[in-house]
């Protein structure tokens, strides 16, 4: 009979070598808190007689709206959180005491912050409980590693081909580790840093089975950007949108323009402050989003919108990018008229619409093309304007 198989997550740390206010577990990593990907990746290698997720008693809340971030599988994979200790030992033990009535045969404790647990990862843990009891993934190490002494004189060079990095999840048969966990508490022994540390403690033999150098751990934000990195290049939702929108010229004695004002002969007519180049971009946006345009988020008939300022347009177009988790990767505009000359304001406009956007100087680009004479543009009756946008999206 297969093996009756359960599942905790140990997310009660404080994350304090990230140096954020906000444990890192629940920082955003590719449009959701760390800890989703994590689930997602567990909850889709494998179903569990019993899943349950370790949570800080201070993060109840926090962890509340990572599960709305969940597929509907792995929001149906976990139940009620437990809540966890002081340590990681007082942690993983109310992850155990919670499912010693599933009685599983086998249990996988996995830290939240490794985020790539990987299918094939899994099921070496689940053989590897089932043949040796208790078992740790562990992976080579390529760094020659020195111990030394509190001078930082080295003391020895050990033989790094016996060495190996202990990962999770670490396998256990159930029993048994709910025991060594429970004895350990008795004694007092409280400072273990995994699972199978406290195997070996209470007097099991303890074994390495091949873990997966891909399944790292996020400890610093330079490992938080890697995997955000990992994620969106697995993930390759790159989308295009394209937009377009004219206005004509009225009387007036300036126009809006990629956000700036700037002086002119004649205004452009439009029921918000008429910036074509703005208008354009969110269009651009929206339509990278599959998510309508200007005119469905701001309806004209609204009053509110009346003269508005078109900065509100593109801002929340790229915020409606962010919320679904993804960034505006480029926006690239392209004026058409004969006056005014875009030349001398482009960088200005540049900078103003990345700030607009929310994005860096060198992902905008302004250009500007008469139409040689030709059509309402060259007769100047108005000013068109041609927009791309380039997003991001994270993986679903
Ligand atoms: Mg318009």
């Amino acid at each position: 009979m297969p093996s009756r198989v359960s599942l905790i997550v140990v997310a009660a740390g404080r994350g304090a070598r990230l140096g954020a206010a906000t444990p890192k577990q629940y920082l955003a990593c590719a449009g959701k808190p760390l800890i989703c990907h994590a689930l997602e990746a567990l909850a889709a290698a494998r179903s569990y007689c019993a899943a349950t997720v370790v949570i800080h008693p201070d993060d109840r809340a926090l962890y509340q709206s990572a599960l709305a971030f969940l597929s509907p599988a792995a929001t149906a994979t976990f139940g009620p959180p437990a809540i966890g200790g002081d340590s990681r030992q007082q942690s993983v033990r109310a992850g155990l005491e919670a499912q010693s009535d599933a009685a599983p045969d086998v249990v996988l404790i996995h830290d939240a912050a490794r985020i790539f647990p990987s299918l094939a990862l899994v099921e070496r843990a689940v053989a590897a409980a089932e043949r040796y009891g208790a078992a740790a993934p562990g992976a080579p190490l390529s760094d020659t590693v020195k111990q030394i002494d509190a001078e930082g004189r080295v003391v020895a060079t050990p033989d790094r081909s016996l060495l190996r990095a202990a990962q999770t999840p670490q396998a256990f048969r159930f029993p048994l580790i709910l025991d060594a966990h429970r004895r350990a508490a008795a004694a007092g022994v409280d400072g273990l840093t995994d699972d199978a540390a406290v195997a070996a403690w209470a007097g099991h033999e303890t074994y390495v089975f091949d873990g997966d150098p891909a399944n790292v751990k996020v400890t610093t934000m330079d490992d938080l950007s890697a995997a955000e990195a990992r994620l969106f290049d697995a993930a390759a939702d790159i989308r295009i949108g394209q937009g377009f929108d004219v206005h004509a010229f009225a009387a007036g004695d300036h126009v809006w323009l990629g956000g700036l004002r700037i002086p002119h002969e004649r205004s452009l007519a439009g029921y918000s402050d008429a910036d074509v180049c703005l208008h354009a971009l969110a269009d651009a946006l929206y339509g990278a989003l599959g998510d309508g345009d200007i005119g469905a988020h701001f309806p004209p008939s609204d009053p509110r919108w009346r003269g508005a300022a078109s900065s509100i347009f593109l801002s929340h177009a790229a915020g409606r990018v962010r919320t679904r988790g993804g960034v505006v990767a480029h926006l690239d505009a392209t004026l058409i008229c004969e006056a005014p000359k875009i030349g001398p304001h482009r960088e200005a406009m540049r900078a103003r619409i990345a700030e607009i956007a929310g994005i860096a100087l060198d992902r905008v680009a302004v250009k500007a093309t008469t139409s040689e004479g030709l059509g309402f543009a060259g007769r100047r009756e108005g000013i068109a304007c041609l927009a791309v946008a380039t997003i991001r999206l994270p993986a679903r």
